[in-house]
């Protein structure tokens, strides 16, 4: 028998089948199990009538995801892909968000199994001062960037709430002679109310926490310290909604589990928070395990390439309106596909060392695999007719949870989506690029332009290009 003083309102060892049944709320493994093994063959009459409700952009069910995930016939499969990217054209268009991640501290208290971070490993750790801090947001200024992505270990005594606002302020404040960083969004441990109403104050955009695994008892095996109360990370988001922060990401990291059962997971999580908080989670993240020095796990539930590809599609099939996040741990050749059947946002030119941007500190968290600079991967993405957005528009304006899900789930969230992404890219293209890619951006910008339906709204478009050119800067609808 275990005691334990501590108030863990949601802590497994002491509530028994109540801590069951909560979680349960969220999702429930053995209905997933069952889900899937009913599933194993399914028809293609089956398979044809889901993909045929999934153009109706309202999502898929538990059980209609439990038979696309175990699809192998070849030709079902590019039919997932091709429909996947049908509703990717029709919802995303050509747009895709770039943002970049900005690690402040390596210090932590946890010991994941797949994280170079671990508290076993004795590598020195960095917690960047807020001089760094400014001179590494001047670094990602300068390529361009408009959007981070905090990342912090978990450690109350170097990396405190107070802390945390310091750096969010600081980067805010830092201003580099091209631009400035208009929307942070953060990765922090799961925390209290009473913290996350801290973070809200101090203006993030999107709160960022990954389950990594949904699976308990591997969850289970791959954590020691705080983080190890899988309860604690799974209600994360919970806690930041009663703080008052609506813009919610959930994410696995694949290759812990079986990712058919993860990606059944993340869609009873999404759908639990759509029931209770009104308001889905605006971005899943798919991160695959990387490896990283000192991380001696080796995935017994290894996700390759193809898999990856299949559950991008699946995923925006299953909830059309939520962003989907892929990062540089992917190489470039994957990365373009997965932007054509699913993917609405990526990072770019990424470190995961704090300090890694510029010549500095080079203690990763784990290995990227998309080494491109910010400026390579625009040009690679123009060849393919795509739009970088620097968009930054709806949590400057408001529109974050239920009002940005009023808008996304009809659709209309695009009549912004484009402009702003023709806005923020005329920008780029007068104060970064070369004069090459000012050509073809220009292009794909007019191509654009002409599609957008609403002539009020192109018009407008036009005139406030007009006023970029001549220097007015930070427009969005
Ligand atoms: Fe710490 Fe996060 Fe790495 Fe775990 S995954 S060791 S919590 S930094
Ligand atoms: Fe994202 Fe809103 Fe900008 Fe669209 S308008 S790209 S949803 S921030």
């Amino acid at each position: 028998m275990k005691f334990c003083s501590a108030d863990h309102a949601l802590c497994g060892i002491s509530q028994g089948k109540e801590f069951m049944d909560k979680i349960k709320k969220v999702l429930n493994e053995e209905k997933i199990f069952s889900i899937l093994k009913k599933n194993q063959n399914p028809s293609k009459k089956k398979v044809a009538e889901i993909l045929k409700k999934s153009l109706n952009k309202k999502g898929l069910t538990l059980e209609e995801v439990g038979a696309l995930v175990n699809v192998k016939d070849k030709k079902l499969l590019e039919e997932i892909f091709s429909t996947a990217g049908k509703i990717k054209k029709e919802i995303y268009g050509e747009r895709l968000v770039l943002f970049a991640p900005l690690y402040i501290s390596s210090f932590c208290v946890n010991d994941c199994e797949y994280c170079g971070f671990h508290a076993r490993n004795k590598m020195p750790r960095k917690k960047l001062k807020l001089s760094e801090i400014k001179k590494q947001v001047k670094i990602l200024e300068d390529m361009g960037h408009k959007r981070l992505l905090l990342e912090f270990g978990e450690h109350e005594k170097e990396n405190p709430i107070d802390y945390v606002v310091e750096v969010i302020k600081t980067i805010y404040a830092t201003k580099s002679k091209k631009g400035s960083i208009r929307r942070v969004n953060v990765n922090i441990a799961s925390t209290t109310v009473e913290n996350y109403k801290k973070l809200k104050k101090a203006g993030i955009g999107t709160y960022q926490l990954f389950q990594e695994t949904y699976h308990q008892e591997t969850y289970k095996k791959m954590h020691k310290g705080p983080k190890a109360d899988y309860a604690r990370q799974l209600f994360a988001h919970d806690k930041a909604f009663e703080a008052g922060i609506d813009d919610l990401g959930i994410g696995v990291l694949f290759g812990l589990f079986d990712w058919k059962f993860e990606v059944l997971a993340l869609l009873s999580h999404a759908k639990y928070m759509d029931k209770k908080f009104g308001v889905g989670p605006h971005t899943i993240s798919v991160p695959r395990f990387q490896p990283a020095d000192s991380v001696n796990f080796k995935p017994k539930h290894y996700v390759d390439e193809n898999e990856l590809l299949k559950i991008v599609a699946i995923l925006r099939l299953a909830v059309p309106y939520t962003g989907m996040i892929i990062s540089t741990r992917e190489r470039a050749e994957i990365r373009e596909k997965a932007f054509i059947t699913g993917i609405s946002q990526t990072s770019a030119a990424s470190r995961t060392a704090p300090g890694g941007y510029g010549k500095g500190h080079n203690l990763e968290q784990f290995h990227t695999a998309d080494h491109r600079s910010v400026s390579e991967f625009i040009s690679a993405l123009l060849e393919k007719e795509m739009m970088p957005s620097f968009c930054t528009a709806c949590y400057r304006i408001g529109r974050t949870g239920e009002k940005f899900m009023d808008l996304a789930k009809p659709g209309d969230i695009q009549n912004f989506c484009r402009p702003n992404a023709i806005l923020t890219f005329k920008e780029y293209l007068l104060d970064y690029a070369d004069k090459k890619q000012k050509v073809l951006g220009e292009k794909i910008i007019q191509k654009y332009l002409k599609l957008i339906p609403d002539q009020k709204i192109r018009k407008e478009t036009q005139k406030r290009l007009e006023k970029i050119t001549k220097g007015k800067r930070d427009f969005y609808f």
